[in-house]
């Protein structure tokens, strides 16, 4: 299984080593000719309205567009803002966006004041496709400077909230999943895991 990251700009290589780490072949994604051999893609952290302006530049948009509509993609933090279908608080003229979850995200719903911070979320779906050696219980997720979703489409699956009923953090919908925290930073495979099954169909 081939499964790319794109490698524009943020927290690509982590994504790749933990992909590498699951026995998958894993790229780092460029070229819009890239990706026409992928099962897969994650969109990682990073700032989106760079990755979004470097994609246009690269003439990557269209094709994200179109790879997204078809083959399973996971958006983490700026990619979760790029795989959504609305972005709250955009500036004047907006930011591209490759849309495609049928959310709307707020890009910086935390606030300057809380910059990071880590909190064990319970993802009970991680269960699906978790392995005997993976770590049991809550999943230690590190958010910087992190997106929330504030509306969900009535396809759209709720995977994570914050503690105590808090915002969604993680969603599905169908072969697209998206995190507002990095899963890559974490000593843990199981999202790795959870997004490579859905990339085996
Ligand atoms: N808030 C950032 C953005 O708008 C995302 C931060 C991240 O990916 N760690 O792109």
């Amino acid at each position: 299984m081939k499964i790319g990251v794109l490698a524009l700009q943020g927290a690509f290589r982590e994504h790749i080593l933990k992909l590498q780490a699951l026995g998958v072949d894993a790229r780092e994604i460029r070229l819009p000719t890239q990706l026409d051999d992928l099962d897969a893609l994650i969109i990682p952290g990073g700032e989106s309205t760079t990755m979004g302006k470097l994609a246009v530049a690269f003439g990557l948009l269209e094709p994200l567009r179109a790879f997204t509509r078809e083959r399973p993609t996971w958006g983490t933090c700026a990619g979760l803002i790029l795989l959504a279908d609305r972005a709250v608080k955009q500036k004047q003229g907006g930011q591209p966006l490759i849309g495609g979850l049928d959310i709307t995200v707020d890009r910086n719903y935390f606030g300057r004041q809380v910059d990071s911070f880590e909190v064990d979320l319970d993802v009970p779906a991680l269960a699906e496709t978790a392995r005997p050696e993976d770590p049991d219980g809550p999943f230690h997720a590190i958010f910087i400077r992190a997106p929330a979703v504030v509306e969900t489409g009535p396809d759209v699956q709720v995977i994570a909230r914050l503690p105590e009923d808090g915002p969604i953090v993680a969603v599905r919908q169908g072969h697209l999943l998206g995190a507002a925290f990095h899963p890559e930073l974490s000593d843990d495979l199981r999202f790795h895991r959870y997004f490579a099954s859905m990339a085996a169909g």
